[in-house]
C-alpha cells in the first residue's frame, strides 16, 4: 500500500500551547482513517497541517512521498470539508460545487457537467439551481462534500462533518460516507470526537489526547485492547480497575479495563454483588453493581431480568475479559 500522508515527529506549537506534539503517523492510500479525540486534542490542527493551512513548528510531512513543506494548499491534491460547510450563500448549489474548477480555469459547460456528476454522487441530482438557503442541514452537508470531491482530490479531509446533524441523519450519513469512500477509492481522513462514528466507519483510528497520539489501530484493536486508561475510557465506556482492585477481582495485579457488556449477572458461579441501580436503554439494561466494595457497570440484554435496586445478585465474566494495560496505564 502506498503511503498517502506521513508525519515524522510533527509538532505545531502556539507559544506555550502544544496543539500537536511529536506526532508520527502513516496513512495508506485508499484508507478511511479517523482522528479521534476530545475537544482541544489537536485533531483540527493536524488536518490543517495536511491541508497546508498551517506549517509544522518542527518535524516533517510527506504527501504521496513528496515533501509537503513549502507546498501551498492548492497544490497539495488534498481537499477539506469543514464542519460549518462554508458554502457561499449568494451562489447557487451548482456554482458552489463548481467553484474550485472555475478557479482552475475550467470552462462553464465542462464544470457544470462535473458539478452535476458530483451532486449525483452525494445523492442530490438536479439540485444545482437552488440557493444553499433552500436546503436542509443534511443537504448542505452533501453540497459541501460535492464541492470537495468535484476536484478529484487524492486525499479528502473531513473535520467533524456530521457534527451539526441530528442522530438519525448522522447515522445515515455515516453509511453514505463509507460507501462514497469505497466508490471513489480515495483516502479519507476523518476527524471526530464521537467514538461511535470512528468505530463504525474507519479502517484505522488514531486516538489523540493533548496533541499526542495515544494509540493507532483498527477499531476492534482500539476497543478490545486499549493500551492506556485514557483510550479505554474514551473509546466506549469501561470499568477501569486500579491495580489493587484488579488483583482482588481477577487475581492479577495491574491497571485493567473490563467492558460493561462482558459482565453477566445472576449466574450461580458469579461473585456476590448488590444491585445499586439500573436503567433501561431500549435493547439493553445498564446495571450498576457493587461487587466486593467496587462499583462495576454491566450492560445486559433487556430480556435478562434484573433484580431491584438493593437486591442481591451475582456478577461473572470470562477469565480473558479483563484487559490489562501497560505500565502506569
Ligand atoms: P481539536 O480539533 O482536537 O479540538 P485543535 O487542533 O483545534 O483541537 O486545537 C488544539 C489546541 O491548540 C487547543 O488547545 C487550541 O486552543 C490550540 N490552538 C489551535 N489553533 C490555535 C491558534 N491558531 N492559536 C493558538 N492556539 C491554538
Ligand atoms: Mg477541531
Amino acid at each position: 500500500m502506498q503511503t498517502a500522508v506521513l508525519f515524522s515527529n510533527v509538532s505545531r506549537h502556539y507559544g506555550e500551547v502544544r496543539a500537536v506534539d511529536g506526532v508520527d503517523l502513516e496513512v495508506g492510500e485508499g484508507e478511511f482513517f479517523a482522528m479521534l479525540g476530545p475537544s482541544g486534542s489537536g485533531k483540527t490542527t493536524s488536518l490543517r497541517l495536511i491541508a497546508g493551512f498551517e506549517q509544522p513548528t518542527s518535524g516533517h510531512i510527506e504527501i504521496f512521498g513528496e515533501t509537503a513543506e513549502g507546498v501551498p494548499p492548492y497544490r497539495r491534491n488534498v481537499n477539506t470539508v469543514f464542519q460549518d460547510y462554508a458554502l457561499f450563500p449568494h451562489m447557487s448549489v451548482r456554482d458552489n460545487v463548481a467553484y474550485g474548477l472555475m478557479i482552475k480555469g475550467m470552462g462553464k459547460a465542462e464544470r457544470h457537467r462535473a458539478a452535476e456528476e458530483a451532486l449525483e454522487l452525494v445523492r442530490l441530482p438536479g439540485y444545482g439551481d437552488r440557493p444553499p438557503s433552500a436546503l436542509s442541514g443534511g443537504q448542505r452537508q452533501r453540497v459541501a462534500l460535492a464541492r470537495a470531491i468535484v476536484n478529484k482530490p487524492k486525499v479528502l479531509l473531513l473535520d467533524e462533518p456530521l457534527g451539526a446533524l441530528d442522530l438519525k441523519l448522522r447515522e445515515q450519513m455515516q453509511d453514505e460516507l463509507k460507501s462514497l469512500q469505497q466508490t471513489l477509492g480515495i483516502t479519507f481522513i476523518f476527524v471526530t470526537h464521537d467514538q461511535g462514528e470512528a468505530l463504525s466507519m474507519a479502517d484505522r483510528i488514531a486516538v489523540f489526547n493533548h496533541g499526542r497520539i495515544q494509540q493507532i489501530g483498527a477499531p476492534e484493536e482500539i476497543y478490545q485492547r486499549p493500551q492506556s486508561r485514557f483510550v479505554a475510557d474514551f473509546v466506549g465506556s469501561s470499568n477501569i480497575l486500579e491495580p489493587a482492585v484488579a488483583e482482588r477481582l481477577t487475581g492479577q495485579k495491574g491497571w485493567a479495563s473490563l467492558r460493561p457488556e462482558a459482565i453477566r449477572i445472576g449466574e450461580t458461579a458469579g461473585k456476590p454483588a448488590t444491585v445499586v441501580s439500573h436503567s433501561y436503554t431500549g435493547a439493553m439494561n445498564r446495571v450498576v453493581l457493587d461487587v466486593e466494595g467496587t462499583r462495576l457497570t454491566a450492560i445486559v440484554p433487556a430480556q435478562v431480568s434484573v433484580p431491584a435496586a438493593g437486591a442481591s445478585t451475582t456478577a461473572a465474566w470470562n477469565p480473558d475479559a479483563p484487559h490489562f494495560m501497560e505500565g502506569e496505564g
